[in-house]
């Protein structure tokens, strides 16, 4: 059974980058029928906090990547919070120090650091110098007899570190570039490596899909495997979100979280089918997919391991496409928190339909919806639009045409307009001659929805009130 798991740290909001590892692994989860884990790597205390795991678990919900095992829902390998698996990483460094294959180390972190840098000014590795690898019992009882309370360290052993990664190929690393690692701090809590390594063994993860900059500490995650006995999992380490200058993607490129994104009305299907474009291409070329169809379409070996440069356009284009392939009376109800001054109108889905082909995120609604307010007054490009003698003939043409005809639907505006145009049509005239100066008149703008849209939505009596305001104006 593949299982595969999320492990996010909650020191902040989800990343990007985050949430496309999230992804990967829940499409490997969905596609082989496999489980997800949600594990909160929760163990820098400081840094962590409750309220941060919860927006990156609504977060996740949102974009859909749902879990089956986690803290919030529990399963057969709870508990789901590091923080709360202190027993378990004591029970697992007491058996490597058991069996020689971890010591304890007093060295302070004064001392640790003063020799570290000691070794980069002569040139050597700043590594672990295995100053307390070899103490006596004589000497260990001295360290204690001071007050010094031990970590643990991991015995290195020599040789090369071998493992396979999916992606990558077969990487090697020398131990002698490692040195003896911290598994439990001098308080008892276990460090990084090696509470990942235990969840990971102990949470029976198959595959371990994780960014690349986890790819040296996977050389000591494999080393700990073997000497607590455990198998190997599978890795794959993907390339990492890039900026568009090749750094990774952070807040000077622009909005790093999904909580930006979902703020500024970009739809999480459009977000995670673009995440999966980064590294991958659809078989047969189509790229705007929903989430179930990538997850039908998606094969993990067909991930690229160039940078992913994050592009924001193709970003836009895409939200563009999703938002035009959702049913109407869906995207309406993901359309009015965005535009709460208009949600509650009658012909909000009219409006939402009005917009359709302009608008990139639901975040620009409310300035798309401005033309439905208050006409504003025409500025120095659309002015020129409500002079002129033919300008006059046709609002006088649309203003008696409104007068005798009822707009009960977009069925009747659409009617008015193009008999409106058919009529300047006969006489020489262009299109724009006819629909600009009736559009301004209308809204006092050059641009914005189809007419008969405006004209629905406005309503014939509000129409005529604009046109003959602007006939007043122009005599
Ligand atoms: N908690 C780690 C992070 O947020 C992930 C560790 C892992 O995937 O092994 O970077």
């Amino acid at each position: 059974m593949i299982r595969v798991r999320f492990a996010p740290s909650p020191t902040g909001y989800l990343h990007l980058g985050s949430a496309r590892t999230a992804l990967f692994n829940w499409l490997v989860a969905r596609g082989e029928s496999g489980r997800m884990v949600l594990r909160v790597e929760d163990t820098d205390r400081r840094r962590s906090s409750r309220d941060m795991e919860d927006s990156i678990l609504e977060d996740l919900r949102w974009l859909g990547l749902e879990w089956d095992e986690g803290p919030d829902i529990g399963g057969e390998y709870a508990p789901y919070r590091q923080s709360e698996r202190g027993d378990i990483y004591r029970e697992h460094a007491g058996r490597l120090l058991e069996e020689g294959k971890a010591y304890p180390c007093y060295c302070t972190l004064e001392e640790l650091e003063e020799r570290k840098q000691k070794a980069l000014a002569e040139g050597r590795a700043p590594i672990y110098d295995g100053n307390c690898r070899e103490l006596t019992a004589q000497e260990r009882m001295e360290r204690e007899a001071e007050g010094r309370r031990p970590a643990l360290r991991f015995r290195v052993p020599e040789g090369d570190i071998e493992f396979e990664d999916l992606l990558h190929g077969k990487m090697r690393f020398s131990s002698s570039v490692i040195g003896d690692f911290l598994i439990t701090r001098n308080d008892g809590s276990a460090g990084f490596n090696f509470s990942v390594v235990v969840d990971d063994a102990t949470m029976k993860i198959s595959h371990v899909i994780r960014g690349e900059d986890h790819l040296t500490n996977t050389a000591r995650h494999v080393l700990l495997f073997q000497a607590l006995g455990y198998p190997v999992p599978l890795y794959l380490h993907q390339s990492l979100l890039m900026g568009s200058d090749g750094a990774k993607m952070s807040k000077r490129h622009g909005a790093t979280a999904v909580r930006n994104y979902r703020e500024a009305g970009y739809l999480p299907g459009a977000l995670t089918n673009y995440l999966a474009l980064l590294s991958w291409s659809p078989p047969e070329g189509r790229e705007v997919l929903g989430l179930d169809e990538l997850a039908r379409s998606f094969d993990i070996r067909q991930l690229s391991a160039s940078p992913a440069v994050f592009d924001r356009e193709k970003l836009d284009w895409l939200n563009g496409r999703h938002i035009r392939n959702m049913p109407l009376d869906t995207l309406v109800e993901k359309a009015a928190p965005f535009a709460p001054g208009w949600s509650g109108h009658p012909l909000f889905p009219l409006m939402i339909e009005s917009v359709l082909d302009n608008i990139v995120t639901l975040g620009e609604l409310p300035f798309y919806m401005e033309v439905y307010g208050e006409p504003a007054k025409p500025g120095e490009k659309a002015a020129p639009w409500l002079r002129g003698d033919t300008a006059l003939r046709v609002l006088g043409r649309a203003l008696r045409d409104l007068s005798s005809i009822e707009i009960e639907d977009l069925e009747d505006a659409r009617e008015l307009i193009a008999s409106l145009k058919q009529e300047f049509l006969e006489k020489g005239m262009k299109p724009r001659e006819v629909l600009m100066p009736v559009r301004v008149a209308l809204t006092g703008r050059e641009r914005g929805p189809a007419l008969p849209y405006i004209v629905t939505v406005l309503g014939g009596t509000e129409c005529e009130e604009r046109l003959r305001r602007a006939l007043a104006g122009m005599e």
